[in-house]
Formats: structure tokens, sequence, C-alpha cells
């Protein structure tokens, strides 16, 4: 057995529903502009072509039901609500027919999102690093595995804050849909088991502050909660 200098962090995981077992957090990959009406309110055209991602550290994952602080550095922290898929079998060049093989649920998640550092890093033609992987930004609910739910093509997601809805379309509007981000992303890296994909959200993100509460919900999946603290 090794020894290390530090000690080592403990595996980021979800609970899985049904079962005690939890989902051990490998990478977060997250898909960019994957509905058009969002992409539109971000004054950006969506890619037909081919998805787009960036990613979030693993250790950046919270779970639902969590309050955490207003991040440092932001005046615009945004919710954006996604259908996250886990891996649950790693496959590299995965065709588009074998794509669900390797999926073992789906849960609800949230990717916070400092979008006026985002905004700022387009205009300059830099990285999103500081817009999109924030501590404590990727938020997600118990795992529902794809054995006991299927695979959800459609249904309603849905965010709420302060008991007010914010976001409300349909995952069959989904610009690139889950075969083809696994069969897409999976050309440029080795899909593992433990790894986390964010779909993208649709149209009607928007501005958090300290005291609110998020609740988003993906029909026939789950629900996903958080409350925003004051700041550190
Ligand atoms: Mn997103």
């Amino acid at each position: 057995m090794s020894e290390f200098v530090i000690s080592p962090a403990a595996p980021v995981s979800l609970p899985i529903a049904g079962q005690s077992a939890r989902f051990p957090i490998h990478r977060i990959f997250c898909v960019g502009r994957n509905y058009e009406a969002h992409a539109k309110e971000m004054g950006v055209a969506a890619d037909r072509e081919a998805p787009f991602y960036f990613t979030k550290a693993a250790v950046h994952a919270v779970e639902s039901g969590a309050t955490v602080p207003y991040p440092p550095g932001t005046s615009s922290y945004h919710y954006e609500m996604e259908l996250v898929v886990a891996i649950g079998k790693g496959g590299f060049r995965i065709a588009e027919t074998d794509a669900l093989d390797h999926v073992f649920g789906y849960a609800c998640g949230l990717d916070m999102t400092r979008r006026d550092l985002q905004a700022a890093a387009k205009e300059k033609q830099r990285p999103w690093d500081l817009g999109k992987d924030v501590e404590q930004s990727a938020v997600a609910g118990t795992i529902a595995p794809a054995a006991t739910i299927g695979h959800p093509s459609s249904g309603t997601i849905e965010l709420r804050v302060n008991g007010v809805t914010k976001q409300s379309a349909d995952i069959s509007t989904m610009i690139h849909g889950v075969t083809a981000i696994i069969a897409h992303l999976s050309k440029y890296y080795h899909l593992q088991a433990g790894d986390l994909i964010y779909t993208g959200t649709p149209e009607g993100v928007g501005a958090v502050k300290a005291g609110d509460r998020l609740e988003g919900s993906v029909a026939g999946v789950g629900t996903v909660e958080l409350v925003l603290g004051a700041a550190e």
C-alpha cells in the first residue's frame, strides 16, 4: 500500500436511488448551448453540427440539499438546470447505437455559473474556467438507475427559485441528444465509469442571491435542490 505525504482526498460521490452504495464521480463534462432558446438568450447561435464542452473538477460536485456560500468574484451567479448522465461503463469511440449501454443512470443537476466572468472570458477570447469551474458549482441530485427508469428522451425540465418557476422546457428539445453526445465525446476522451455529463440548460437562466432556494426537476428522473448562503 502506498504512503502519501498528504492525505489523499476521499472520492466525491452521489447517492443512488434504491441502494445504499454510492456513485463515485470521476470527471464532470458539460455541454454548452444545447437548447436553441438558451443559445438565443445568450446572444449566440447554437451549433447543430456538433456539441462542445467544458469541464468542472469532480471535487466541485455538491449533493442536492446543500447550502453553499455565494461564491467570490462574481455579482451575477446564475443557475442552469440540466439533465445529468452518469456513465457506468467506459468506452472509446462509442457508436451512437451502443451509447445507452454505457449509461448507469440519470440525475438532475445545476451547472452554477459566474455569468459575468464567463461573459468577460468570451469577450477576451479566454477560457471559461473562472466562469464555470467554480467551487461547489456542480450540484447533482440522487442518481436514478437506467435499470429502473429507463432512458428518458422527453419530459419536463423545470427550475424554481423561491417557488417561482424560472425555467420550463422539455428535454426532447435538446439539440444533441444523450446518444449523440456520448458518441461525440468518446471520440475525444476514453469515457470512464464515474464520468458525469451535464447535457445543457434550456432558456430562462438567471441570477441568484444569498438566501435563494433553488428547486429543479426532470420528469421521471428526480429533483435537485440548492440554497445559496451568505458570501464568505
Ligand atoms: Mn450548462
